[in-house]
C-alpha cells in the first residue's frame, strides 16, 4: 500500500486507520469543522438531499463514524437505518449523539468492517459511504460489498476527497492540507500523526474517474459523480440494476 510518505504493508495501514479514529473519535467532528473550514457541514447537506430520503427507504450506512449521514438521512424524513463503522470508539460517540437527539428507534448500530460484511445480500435501497472509502485497503472489496447490500433497483453514492479540478485552487489547497493542517493538529488536537495521516489519505486516493471506473468494476450501473467546491470532494453514485 503507498501511504504517501512509505510504503506500508495492508495490516499496518488497517492498525494505523484503527489508532487515529479511535485517538480521535471524541474530537473527531471539531477536526472536521477544523479541516473544512466548516464546509463538510454544506457538503453533507447537498450529499443527504441527493441521497432521497424516503420513508419506505432502508439505508444503510458504511463508516458512519459519529453519525452525521445516518441522522440528516433521518431529519429530511428518511426510513430505518443500520448504521456501521469499524471502530467501536466512533459507533459510541455516534450512539451517544443518536441518544441526545431522540432517533435511538430508527438505528440500528454494528461494528463492521466495509470490505467483509456480516450481513445478507439484498436488504437496501440506499447504501451511503461518507467520508470512509479512502481509509479502507481493499477499496474494490467495499464497492462490491456495498453493491451486494443494495436491492435490485438501490444506488450507492459515496462522498469522498477528490481532486481538485480548478488550477486557481490548487496552490491554496495544497498549502491548506501539507503545511496548515499538520500545525492544526500539533497545537490545536495535539494529535499531528493523526492530521498527516489524513492529509496524505486524500492525496493517494483515487480520482474522480478512476474511482467512477471502479464503482462499474464493481457491478454498478449509470455511474456518474458531481464535484463540490472544485473537486475539493465529489458525490460518486451508481445503481444495482
Ligand atoms: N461517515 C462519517 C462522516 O461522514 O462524518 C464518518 C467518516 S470518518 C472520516 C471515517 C470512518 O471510517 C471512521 O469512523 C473509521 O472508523 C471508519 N473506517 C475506517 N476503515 C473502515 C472499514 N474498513 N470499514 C468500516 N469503517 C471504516
Amino acid at each position: 500500500v503507498d501511504f504517501g510518505f512509505r510504503t506500508v504493508r495492508r495490516e499496518e495501514k488497517a492498525g494505523m486507520v484503527r489508532a487515529v479514529f479511535d485517538s480521535v473519535a471524541t474530537r473527531y467532528d471539531l477536526m472536521n469543522d477544523l479541516m473544512s473550514l466548516g464546509i463538510h457541514r454544506v457538503w453533507k447537506q447537498v450529499y443527504i438531499s441527493a441521497l432521497q430520503p424516503r420513508p419506505s427507504h432502508q439505508l444503510l450506512d458504511l463508516a458512519g463514524g459519529t453519525g452525521d449521514i445516518t441522522f440528516g438521512w433521518l431529519s429530511k424524513g428518511g426510513g430505518p437505518v443500520v448504521m456501521t463503522d469499524i471502530n467501536a470508539s466512533m459507533l459510541s460517540v455516534g450512539r451517544d449523539r443518536a441518544t441526545d437527539r431522540g432517533f435511538t428507534g430508527d438505528i440500528r448500530f454494528a461494528v463492521a468492517d466495509a470490505e467483509k460484511l456480516p450481513l445478507p445480500d439484498g436488504g437496501f435501497d440506499r447504501v451511503s459511504m461518507s467520508f470512509g472509502l479512502r481509509n479502507c485497503t481493499d477499496k474494490d472489496a467495499v464497492l462490491r460489498e456495498a453493491r451486494r447490500m443494495l436491492k435490485p433497483g438501490g444506488r450507492f453514492m459515496c462522498l469522498e476527497f477528490s481532486r481538485v479540478t480548478v488550477a486557481a485552487l490548487t496552490p491554496i489547497y495544497d498549502t491548506w492540507s501539507f503545511k496548515v493542517l499538520p500545525r492544526l493538529g500539533r497545537y490545536v488536537a495535539k494529535d499531528e500523526d493523526s492530521y498527516q495521516y489524513l492529509a496524505e489519505s486524500i492525496r493517494t486516493f483515487p480520482d474522480q474517474e478512476t474511482l467512477a471506473d471502479m464503482m462499474r468494476k464493481a457491478g454498478m450501473s449509470r455511474v456518474s459523480y458531481r464535484n463540490l467546491s472544485g473537486g475539493i470532494a465529489a458525490i460518486h453514485t451508481g445503481w444495482r440494476l
